[in-house]
């Protein structure tokens, strides 16, 4: 059975390794497919191409878009698209656009909050001057001492209701999904179980995802309790969405999962790949 990790960064977003060598890692680490899946972002798809050639391993070629969707952030995957496309290329760049005005809010809000300079910290610790992410925040205030882990800077600043988050507006859904498939790619819900939604609400995103046309829903996420694999492969059955899985990694150590280190798929599903 071929192994598949369908969701990973690199510098073009928030992650620590350069394509090529989470490509590397992957295919040290026994991944057949992986998805390279930058934060509204594919720059690094040309580079993670050629380092899958050098592998022997396939590269699927990815992103992971910013959604607004009532008060909430959704994540959307996209999968196997053709990254020249024009339709998804300036929807990406549209999303892109609004992250350093908002960033200085951050800073401002951090700054507010005791940390003087935090805007210009995180600017440090930024590997893509096209994007600028909560996660270069987290660094910085971790490195310079002021916070214990980057999981911590999330809880205690960077989340709604606390002092450095700031709301922000991007793509709507039904925009994130028709420039995906305007890509000829497939759109995923990226780790449900992080949203925080009744189940209500969670059966209200998923029918309008499926509504609008999306095609997939993260079941085996790094975000995910292994009781949330079981559940959310369950969603998978009911609003029959294809099943995808990934790590989400952003580098060594950074979360529970490393590139590959997922479960088999739960029996019942029909994997996003079945499509390819
Ligand atoms: P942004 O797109 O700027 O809002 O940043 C979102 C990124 O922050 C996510 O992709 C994660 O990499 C990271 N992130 C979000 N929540 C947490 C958390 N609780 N702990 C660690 N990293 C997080
Ligand atoms: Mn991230
Ligand atoms: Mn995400
Ligand atoms: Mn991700």
């Amino acid at each position: 059975m071929p192994r598949y990790d369908l969701h990973s960064h690199s510098t073009h977003s928030d992650g620590l390794d350069s394509p090529s060598a989470v490509v590397r890692r992957a295919a040290e680490r026994g991944v057949d497919f992986i998805a390279l899946t930058d934060h509204d972002e594919t720059a690094g798809l040309a580079e993670a191409q050629s380092a899958a050639a050098v592998s022997g391993i396939t590269l699927v070629p990815g992103s992971e878009l910013s959604v607004s969707w009532g008060e909430h952030t959704i994540h959307v995957i996209a999968l196997q698209i053709d990254a020249n496309n024009n339709t998804l290329s300036e929807g990406l760049a549209a999303i892109r656009v609004g992250r350093d005005a908002r960033a200085r809010r951050i800073g401002a809000a951090l700054e507010d909050a005791g940390f003087p300079g935090a805007y210009e910290g995180a600017l440090q610790f930024v590997t893509s001057e096209r994007l600028i992410s909560r996660t270069h925040f987290a660094r910085y205030l971790v490195e310079a001492g002021h916070v214990k882990s980057t999981k911590d800077v999330f809880k205690r600043y960077l989340v709604p209701g606390k002092p450095g988050y700031v709301a922000h507006t991007w793509a709507t859904l039904a925009q994130a999904i028709n420039w995906i498939h305007a890509a000829n790619g497939q759109a995923v819900i990226a780790h449900p179980g992080r949203y925080k939604v009744n189940s209500a609400g969670m059966r209200e995103l998923l029918g309008e995802f499926r509504d609008f046309g999306g095609d997939g829903i993260e079941v085996l996420s790094s975000s995910h309790t292994l009781a949330q694999f079981a559940e959310y492969a369950g969603y998978a059955r009911t609003f029959g969405l294809l099943a995808s899985c990934g790590s989400d990694y952003h580098g060594p150590g950074e979360s529970w999962l490393d590139l590959g280190d997922l479960p088999p798929m739960p029996a019942g599903l029909t994997p996003v790949w079945s499509r390819w």
